[in-house]
C-alpha cells in the first residue's frame, strides 16, 4: 500500500478515535489507568417511581451506547497498532492486501472482500 494512503488513514482514524472519545464523554467517565474503559454514569432524575424507571432505562441505553462506542475505540487502535507496526492493511485470512477502497471506505477493515463474502455465505 502507498504511504500516502497510510498516512491519510492514520490522520482519519486519529480524527475518528478523537470524535469516538468525545462521544463517550458526554455520557461515560473514564476509568483511571485504562484508556479505552469507561464507566456509564447512572442517571439520577429523581425519586419518584417512574423517574426512576426512566432512569433505568436511559442507563441501558447509555451502556448499549458505551459498548459500541468502545468496540469502535478499540477497532481504531487495533488499526493505529497495525499502521506502527506495518502489518496494515494484510487480510487476517488470506494475509493478502486489503483493497485500498475498501479500506478508505471504512479504515479498520481487518479482511479482504473475498474473505468477507465467503465468511457470510457460510453463516
Ligand atoms: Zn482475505
Amino acid at each position: 500500500m502507498r504511504p500516502e494512503t497510510i498516512k491519510k488513514i492514520k490522520t482519519e482514524l486519529l480524527q475518528m478515535r478523537k470524535e469516538t472519545e468525545k462521544a463517550l464523554e458526554a455520557f461515560a467517565t473514564k476509568e483511571p489507568g485504562n484508556t479505552n474503559d469507561f464507566t456509564g454514569t447512572f442517571p439520577n432524575y429523581g425519586e419518584e417511581n417512574d423517574e426512576n424507571a426512566q432512569e433505568v432505562e436511559q442507563y441501558s441505553t447509555n451502556l448499549a451506547t458505551e459498548q459500541i462506542l468502545e468496540k469502535t475505540l478499540h477497532d481504531i487502535d487495533t488499526a493505529l497498532k497495525k499502521i506502527d507496526q506495518g502489518t496494515y492493511g494484510i487480510c487476517k485470512y488470506c494475509h493478502k492486501e486489503i483493497d485500498e477502497k475498501r479500506l478508505l471506505a471504512r479504515p479498520f477493515s481487518d479482511s479482504c472482500i473475498k474473505c468477507k463474502n465467503k465468511l457470510q455465505k457460510n453463516q
